[in-house]
């Protein structure tokens, strides 16, 4: 990333919410169901699945956790009826994890009997690593409880993540494999964008060998060309694992996937708590300089005209 661009990455927190919000538009479906429900009917046309994320990460009480679960019973209950080709992704914070383990716990019940009493399937998304122990513990003792439509997000940047797998390979675990979002320390992450790549194409290796479906989660056409092979090697029908890509990103890469016959996930988020998913994506976003120097400028300009 060049120098300008990194300035602007630590500075994105000081940019004003709504242009966050104008700048984030494309990643988002919108506030309510019915946008996640629209944008989710156009990718099925498209012949791409979704992953439906009720954004919610900034709650801060149990009330607050309650509604997301009524939310994603209500997503469930919207998939059903307009038969839409989407399953959904939970943010473990969104339903507590940060309030009480229990109440998370309980809450992430509710949302994975809700979606197996429909045939449906939820991943639990990856936080900061933090979080990374009690995910996976409350993953595993929900799986040992004989839950089987939930599947679990490994994060390649973090350098326990060899271990997770291995770890993890009794359950045979469904597993996104992504490279890992949030800003991480050296002793807990790898730094270098190279070394994080060869992280990546070792763990989707690791997660194969063991057997596990992978939802092969990257827009880097290094490794989506790794992942082919790798999925080419391991002798995999269509139906053994998945590429997911995120809503707004690289859309024409996710069309060539489809059209070469592999099934493609996109991630739909929507809701009202857009503000911390928004600055991820953003900071992802290798024209994020242009264009808040471009808004700030219009900005600047149009004050100066009177506008
Ligand atoms: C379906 C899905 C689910 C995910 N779930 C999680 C999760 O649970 N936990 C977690 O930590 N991370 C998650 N991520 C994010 C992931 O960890 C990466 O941060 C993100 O995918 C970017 O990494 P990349 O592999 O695409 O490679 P990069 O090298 O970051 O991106 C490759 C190229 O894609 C384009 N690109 C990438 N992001 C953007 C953007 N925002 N705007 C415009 N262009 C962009 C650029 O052209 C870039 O050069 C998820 C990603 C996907 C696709």
């Amino acid at each position: 990333m060049a120098i300008l661009d990194r300035a602007i990455v630590r500075l994105l927190p000081a940019v004003p919410r709504p242009v966050v919000q104008k700048l984030s538009e494309r990643y988002i479906a919108g506030p309510e169901l019915k946008d996640a429900r629209e944008t989710v009917r156009g990718l099925n046309a498209e012949g791409k699945m979704a992953t439906i994320d009720v954004l919610g990460e900034e709650i801060t009480n149990e009330d607050e956790a309650a509604a997301i679960v009524r939310a994603y019973q209500d997503v469930f209950a919207d998939i059903e009826r307009c038969r839409l080709d989407s399953n959904v992704s939970v943010k473990l914070t969104a339903l507590g994890l940060k309030l009480d383990y229990d109440v998370c716990r309980a809450n992430l019940r509710v949302v994975v009997d809700d979606a197996a009493s429909r045939g449906n399937f939820v991943r639990i998304d990856m936080e900061d690593s933090s979080t990374t122990d009690d995910t996976l513990r409350l993953y595993r003792e929900l799986r040992e409880e004989g839950h089987e439509n939930i599947g679990v997000v490994l994060q390649a940047m973090l350098r326990r993540t060899a271990d997770d797998v291995a770890a993890l390979a009794d359950l045979r675990p469904s597993v996104r494999l992504c490279k890992g979002i949030y800003v991480e320390p050296a002793e807990v992450a790898f730094q270098e964008f190279e070394e994080v790549r060869r992280a990546y194409t070792r763990a989707l290796e690791a997660l194969l060998d063991a057997g596990c479906y992978v939802g092969i989660a990257t827009h880097d056409e290094v490794l989506l060309r790794n992942g082919r092979r790798l999925v080419l090697a391991h002798e995999l029908g269509r139906e053994d694992y998945e590429f997911q890509m995120l809503l707004g990103v690289r859309r024409g890469l996710g069309d060539q996937l489809v059209r070469e016959g592999h099934r493609l996930r996109i991630y739909v988020p929507f809701g009202r708590h857009w503000y911390g998913y928004s600055l991820r994506r953003l900071q992802e976003n290798p024209k994020i300089a242009g264009y808040i120097a471009a808004d700030t400028l219009g900005r600047l300009v149009g004050r100066r005209n009177g506008a």
